[in-house]
């Protein structure tokens, strides 16, 4: 369900008429090159679109004002091969809404050293003109990306699609929907937050949906439906016994296929990118969803659990973030500790919710009962997670201002068999050390519940708070309390 690839990106070039139509039509055909092979690069998961090179005060304001308009365009790349004297950009990025990449690159990787002449230097001018363009943008308080360097080197298309991911995501959220079925986990807090102002800011909606309005789509769901998406399970899976026909537990697993296809239905239905449901409120549901959630969650539907929509959100932007990539982006929650002195670590899981996209192995397909709730047994998928970098993220509401929590984290290989734990989990050391990440997270009111990536940076993660004009915090190999304390206390102030 997720797919960028169709997505753009405009590649704008700024210049001005002073310099007569040989050095313009040579700017245009350079820029032209630039684009294309922008366009063509691998690292580049999106379209990057060549525009004409803009001169005058009105080219950028009407430029700039079709991206905004482009459905399809989710931000702008400029450049100025040569000097664009800056108050020309006033209008146009006043009223520029989508995201700015600028890179600070030049035609010329070299500086021809026998040939070189006032010619070259006049075409040449990035050095100077990028300044006077970045000035402004500084002026005019706004935020943008900045990638420096030969526009042919890996390392500069790699950040040029690292950020063109992120505003994949960030335009995803831009009038998403997401449901929610019932209200919060009754008395918790870091889950909770400002709906109204999360719209103003994020750009998605969250409105809540009768538990019944749902249970009535579960209940239309048809028998044949049912039983195809059985064969699939049992395609998928490694079955438990009691599952299987004519097993004692056969028909909680026609249960769950119900609700997973009448969840679906909704979601399908209504357009939604993501949901949140809470065992507190499940009444006509037989189940907990359990192997539901976590096969929609792999689908692409961003979720979390016990009406946390601000978690839900995030997992939604950052599966769009890293889609076709190795690795996955998952709801995920700190569950419990491996307090060992030596190599402490964290396990994470949840109650049933774990996703798939995480799985190191073929999931066993089970049931087990519920400790809370008060429901029948509800059947789930269970695997381990995979060894490698990763980080996980966290949205709080801090009532003036959202705060987006990063920290850096290793995935571990599980070595161990864990035979009475009938949940999926993911076991992590947080970057730089526990005790140090432990703090910090506390310190910055980091949530439990979290996104947990394997394939998206920290760098992008910021630049996602970038672009959605919020703080970041990041916690990683460079963090100490002192510090971190400080970016706090700055923060603090920044934001009052
Ligand atoms: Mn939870």
């Amino acid at each position: 369900m997720i797919d960028i690839s169709k997505k753009e990106v405009w590649f704008i070039t700024g210049s001005q008429d002073l310099y007569g139509p040989e050095t313009l039509n040579q700017v245009a055909e350079n820029s032209t090159i630039i684009a294309e092979k922008l366009n063509d690069s691998k690292l580049i998961p999106v379209n990057i679109i060549f525009k004409p090179t803009v001169k005058s005060s009105e080219e950028i304001y009407e430029t700039l004002t079709a991206a905004n308009q482009e459905k399809n365009c989710i931000g702008i790349i400029t450049w100025m091969h040569t000097f664009s004297p800056a108050k020309m950009w006033i209008r146009g990025l006043t009223v520029l809404q989508k995201p700015m990449l600028h890179l600070h690159t030049q035609f010329n990787r070299d500086i021809p050293w026998g040939t070189i002449d006032m010619d070259f230097m006049n075409l040449n001018q990035s050095a100077h003109g990028d300044r006077e363009f970045g000035f402004m943008v500084s002026r005019l308080r706004k935020n943008r990306k900045v990638v420096v360097g030969h526009w042919s080197a890996d390392s500069v298309q790699k950040k040029i699609g690292d950020w063109t991911r992120v505003a994949a995501g960030w335009d995803d959220w831009q009038g998403a929907k997401f449901a929610r079925f019932g209200d919060n986990m009754r008395f918790v807090a870091v889950t909770d937050g400002d709906k109204v102002e999360a719209e103003t800011i994020f750009g998605f909606s969250v409105n809540t949906y009768a538990v019944g309005d749902l249970v009535a789509v579960i209940n239309s769901i048809s028998g044949d439906a049912i039983n195809s998406l059985i064969k699939e399970y049992e395609a998928s899976y490694h079955m438990a016994d009691s599952l299987l026909e004519g097993g004692k537990d056969r028909q909680s697993l026609i249960e769950s296929a119900r609700i997973e296809l009448g969840l679906e239905k909704f979601l399908v239905d209504g357009n939604f990118k993501g949901f949140s449901d809470t065992f507190e409120d499940l009444h006509g549901i037989k189940q907990l969803p359990g192997i539901a959630v976590q096969r929609l969650m792999q689908k692409g539907y961003g979720f979390a659990g016990e009406g946390d929509w601000k978690t839900a959100a995030l997992t939604r932007a950052m599966k769009v973030m890293g889609s076709g990539l190795e690795g996955g982006n998952a709801f995920m929650e700190d569950y419990t500790y491996h307090l060992d002195p030596i190599e402490p670590r964290i396990l994470g899981s949840h109650m049933l919710e774990v996703d798939p996209v995480l799985a190191s192995n073929k999931p066993t397909c089970e049931i087990h009962p519920l400790s809370i709730g008060g429901k029948a047994d509800p059947v789930r998928l269970i695997f381990n997670g995979r060894a490698g970098t990763s980080l996980v993220a966290s949205l709080m509401d801090f009532g003036n201002r959202f705060r987006l929590l990063i920290n850096k984290t290793i995935g571990e290989k599980i070595v161990e068999d864990l035979p009475n734990l009938p949940v999926a989990r993911v076991i992590w050391k947080p970057l730089p050390d526990f005790e140090t990440a432990c703090s910090a997270w506390i310190l910055g009111g980091g949530a439990h519940h979290t996104c947990y990536s394997e394939n998206i940076s920290v760098e992008q993660m910021e630049d996602f708070a970038e672009m959605a004009n919020i703080e970041a915090l990041v916690i990683d190999e460079d963090t100490t309390i002192r510090n971190f304390k400080m970016a706090i206390r700055t923060n603090e102030a920044f934001y009052k």
